[in-house]
């Protein structure tokens, strides 16, 4: 896993594609935490489940099939009525993205299994061909450690940084973007 923090970032840095003056501040929680529910799977462990299991950790839970079912069960759940400023299908995208960017950022750590991405089809564990993320402990308590701070490094320069661009990019590209709307005076 990376760190439950960077997985945050990383949905933060994609919801700053998705962002609109006015839309609830809401959306962003909830892709955030959409972002972080994969790891979910970890409570197997205390019931005999084995990391290489359909349930068990980097499996179905990392799908994209899963990203796709959490999508469309906080979309209908949550926001079914719609919200200003963002439609259903930009927001079902968001939790879709925010949701398989877990599995992706998995998929580039150099530990553990690899990530189930097409279960229930194959479950067959991936790995990215390239993979500069150090794996993250399981539990915080140990990833305050030495090795932590390596994990931290890695992830800072391979998650934060990118997020960040990622937040600059969609800024820059709403900047070259005429507007579309007269700005209301301000009193
Ligand atoms: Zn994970």
């Amino acid at each position: 896993m990376a760190s439950l923090p960077s997985h945050v970032i990383a949905a933060l840095g994609l919801g700053a594609f998705f962002y609109k003056p006015g839309v609830p501040k809401r959306v962003w929680v909830v892709g955030a935490v959409c972002s972080v529910i994969p790891d979910i799977d970890v409570i197997g462990f205390r019931f005999g489940i084995q990391y290489g299991d359909f349930w068990g950790h980097r499996g179905f839970t990392h799908s994209l099939v899963f990203a796709a079912v959490l999508a469309s069960a906080v979309v209908f759940l949550g926001f079914r009525a719609g919200l200003p400023n963002i439609s259903r299908l930009s927001m079902w995208t968001y939790f879709f993205l925010a949701t398989a960017s877990h599995g992706l950022l998995d998929a580039m750590t150099d530990g553990g299994l690899g990530v189930a991405f097409f279960a229930p089809f194959d479950n067959h564990r991936y790995f990215l061909p390239w993979t500069p993320i150090r794996e993250s402990p399981i539990g915080l308590g140990r990833f305050f450690t030495i090795r932590g701070s390596a994990v931290i490094r890695s992830e800072l320069l391979w998650i934060w940084v990118p997020a960040g661009a990622l937040v600059v990019s969609a800024l820059l590209l709403r900047l070259r973007r005429p507007a579309n709307h007269a700005r209301p005076n301000e009193p």
